[in-house]
């Protein structure tokens, strides 16, 4: 064995390497705590696999965030060597899937270049599978009964909403689950049955998949296709799967179908599971034992992250869990470390100069603590909490990075990629919409009038946007529109400009430049500007095209350096395969940071807080963690949530696992926040789970007098009624000019759009929403 493979399995406990070197053929199933060395005990296994000899192409390593896969691939070439790290297939489920389907589109009914649906499209195919589902029962005495509740949803635009959402709902858990439109029928539900029928045909013709439907085809093609199944077992000779309990029923018979060979190895914690509302199944552990019946289990109880204080505190919080498959007693070696800071805080404001003030603390030099800013992190429970913290950084000139996606979230940043993906075959109709609003240099009710109309006449005409913008645009100028017309060919000018560019370009970079350069200053400027508390108005240096420009050409030269295509034959993205290839790659990559709301961890700078939602926090770790605004309007987060008793058990649980994983990502120091108040001053409860944390492992810190914040209650209540209705007055105003497009809300993502779409689609009596559906 080379010596730095021996080197490293002799850094691993006794167990851990027990686990490494366990024999290849053995399923193997590593269950543990946090913070115990699972991930790392993996990387063992996968030297070991090396060492016996499975060459490195043969070799899938299944991660849960990009940010995983490329943190593994570090970690085995360090130690392998870089080459063998490159020839690693480390990957996440959907990128894998991703590239499965696109290798056999054709088999799926779709081109290679099928479209992935985000929310937004998949909620537009649900009201179009609901509004078929209704035409095609009207007129029918039983379907009319039968559909009943369907058309009043349809005329009520709350209840619309509330039942696109449910709809929604029931077509992913159909998905994850890997139910059938037949099976729905089989058990009574007819209704079921036809919008998950609807949906799929109408995703179908509009050559496109959901997220979900990576997976289940992925199966499909597995279990239908002799062919695809010999070249994956072929290809695949050992697998590895680290967060095996976020793993969904439709992934698990996706590995099993995989891992005929038994050369399997799955590392997990059942009480880190925190993804059962994307269909996360922890049943998995026990489909696992039965179907590799030879299997070997090792558990590792030692958690070598954090201080005692920290492990007895989080081992405490979760054994409140009724619902564990496996009972984990963690123990530590570590220094007791200090007590868990609770802290209440009468504001959100309070909170963050707190968290702020303890951080320049305990950054500075002169502190005992003497941590950098890199090796301290943020947890919330909702990305809308990071905001304040994102303000008061900038203020105090405290340096920091945001995990997630928001980045790619700015208008800005979508009207780039928007005019990108115009030049790829079958761009959708939201992108070039987004385009022609960017570039039309017009006022803002002008710039929509000219959508709306577009919109109708590719409603009327059954065509593309695009069509229709070109028969409108190419029509002979005459007097009145004139210069809306003129304005409009500079748009389609500009897209036949792009696209030519792309063509001819060989470096993405200057394709991806010059694109951003044809925005103009108006549409960059409006972006930019923010208005403050006074009225006035300044620019938003962050939003700076240069500053836009710069990270966006940085991402790309990282995603060109380091991302794999994990498909033979496809190995390494180049871009010597051209810039169509290069970018249809990255979108595809951007599209899977979107849907993990990740985004590669190793772009941040080192020396930087971390920001970020418990969410993204898993398999991290920090010296030092405030988890802030942890009440009970956030962790658990019970918002509208309409479930059963037995529904709402099981939510809070897997809230608690949250707050679990939440608290184990410190290593040293840990610190837990609540609010005592909300922004609209309505009072708010400290989460009902800090009350599970033992108190003599907690230190309280600057409780609130309570009757001194009713009495301010109460004068800012009394200040508020008087001074907000002019306010209000305005507000409103100002949401009125912010009509919503279509595919402004096709392309949001979040709860929050739902509202938007039910106005929308009431307004337009659902028709230019769902135009897009139009058979051409
Ligand atoms: P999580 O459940 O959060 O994903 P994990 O079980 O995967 O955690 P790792 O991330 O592998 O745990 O390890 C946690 C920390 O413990 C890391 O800093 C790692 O370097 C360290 N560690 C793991 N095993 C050992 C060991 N045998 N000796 C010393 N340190 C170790
Ligand atoms: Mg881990």
């Amino acid at each position: 064995m080379p010596e730095e493979y021996l080197k490293y399995l002799q850094s691993l406990n006794d167990r851990q390497r027990e686990a490494a070197c366990t024999d290849i053929s053995t399923p193997l199933m590593i269950v543990a705590g946090p913070g115990s060395g699972k991930t790392s005990t993996m990387v063992g296994r996968v030297l070991m696999l090396l060492n016996e000899g499975i060459s490195p192409s043969k070799i899938l390593a299944m991660t849960f965030t990009t940010a995983a896969a490329s943190e593994m691939r570090e970690r085995i070439g360090s130690i392998a060597g870089k080459t063998t790290a490159k020839e690693l297939t480390i990957s996440t489920f959907h990128s894998f899937s991703l590239q499965l389907c696109r290798s056999h589109g054709e088999k799926l009914g779709r081109t290679s270049e099928f479209f992935i649906y985000g929310q937004g499209q998949q909620r537009n195919a649900i009201i179009e599978a609901i509004r078929l589902l209704e035409n095609e029962k009207s007129g029918n005495k039983n379907g009319a009964l039968l559909m009943g509740d369907l058309s009043n949803g349809l005329k009520d635009p709350k209840q619309f909403k509330d039942k696109a959402k449910k709809w929604q709902k029931f077509v992913a858990q159909a998905k994850a689950s890997g139910r059938t439109s037949a099976e729905y029928r089989a058990m009574g539900n007819e209704i079921g049955a036809e919008i998950l029928e609807n949906y799929n045909n109408i995703l179908k013709s509009c050559n496109a998949l959901d997220y979900h439907d990576l997976i289940s085809c992925s199966v499909m093609l597995l279990s239908e296709f002799p062919e695809v199944l010999k070249e994956c077992q072929d290809s695949w000779k050992a697998i590895v799967i680290d967060e095996f309990q976020d793993t969904s029923g439709m992934q698990y018979k996706f590995l099993k179908i995989l891992a005929s060979h038994h050369k399997i190895t799955i590392v997990g914690d059942d009480d880190q599971s925190i993804y059962s509302f994307n269909g996360a199944d922890i049943s998995g552990f026990r489909s696992f034992r039965n179907d590799f019946p030879n299997y070997k289990e090792i558990r590792l109880n030692k958690n070598y992250r954090s201080t005692r204080c920290i492990v007895e505190a989080a081992s405490s919080l979760i054994q409140n869990n009724s619902k564990r498959c496996q009972l984990k007693n963690v123990l530590t070696d570590n220094s007791s470390g200090s007590k868990i800071v609770m802290k209440e805080c009468h504001s959100e404001d309070a909170q963050c100069a707190f968290v702020v003030d303890k951080i320049l603390e305990i950054s500075s030099n002169h502190s005992a603590d003497n941590c950098c800013f890199g090796n301290i992190a943020i947890l919330y429970r909702r990305q809308v909490s990071g905001k304040a913290f994102q303000m008061a950084f900038r203020d105090r000139k405290i340096p920091f990075n945001i995990h997630g996606v928001a980045f790619y979230r700015r208008k800005v940043v979508r009207t780039i990629i928007a005019m990108l993906r115009t030049t790829l075959p079958d761009c959708d109709d939201g992108s070039y919409s987004r385009v022609f609003k960017a570039l039309l240099p017009l006022e803002k009710d002008k710039t929509m009038k000219i959508i709306d109309h577009i919109n109708k006449i590719s409603t009327i005409r059954k065509c593309s946007f695009v069509s229709a913008a070109f028969d409108i645009f190419s029509a002979k100028i005459s007097g009145t529109f004139k210069s809306e017309l003129t304005h409009g060919r500079k748009v389609l000018m500009t897209l036949e400009m792009i696209s030519k560019h792309i063509q001819r370009e060989k470096s993405i970079s200057a394709v991806i430049t010059s694109v951003a350069n044809m925005i103009p200053e108006k549409y960059l400027l409006e972006q930019r500007a923010i208005t403050d508390v006074d009225g006035g108005t300044f620019l938003n240096e962050d939003y700076d095209i240069r500053s836009v420009l710069q990270y966006l050409l940085d991402d790309v030269s990282e995603f060109l350096s380091t991302k794999l295509v994990e498909v033979k034959g496809e190995r390494e993205i180049s871009e010597d395969k051209g810039c169509t290839f290069v970018l249809k790659a990255f979108i595809d990559y951007l599209f899977e940071c979107e849907r993990k709301n990740f985004r590669d961890r190793r772009r941040d700078n080192e020396n930087s807080v971390t920001l970020t939602t418990i969410h993204q926090a898993k398999g991290l770790e920090w010296d030092v963690v405030f988890i802030v605004k942890a009440n009970d309007s956030e962790i658990p987060l019970l918002h509208n949530f309409k479930g059963t008793l037995k529904d709402t058990a099981a939510l809070v649980e897997e809230e608690r696992r949250l707050l679990y994983v939440a608290m184990t990502r410190a290593r040293q120091k840990l610190f837990i926040l609540h609010v005592l108040m909300d922004s609209n001053w309505q009072m708010l409860q400290p989460s009902r789970f800090l009350k599970e944390i033992p108190h003599h492992l907690i230190e309280i810190q600057g409780e609130i007098n309570l009757q001194e914040l009713q009495i301010k209650q109460e004068a800012l209540q009394k200040e508020l009624t008087h001074c907000t209705t002019d306010l209000l007055v305005k507000e409103r105003q100002s949401e009125a000019d912010e009509v919503p497009m279509p595919h402004e809300i096709l392309n949001n993502h979040g709860s929050e759009t739902s509202n938007e779409l039910a106005q929308f689609a009431e307004a337009n009596n659902g028709n230019d929403f769902l135009r897009r559906f139009s058979v051409e």
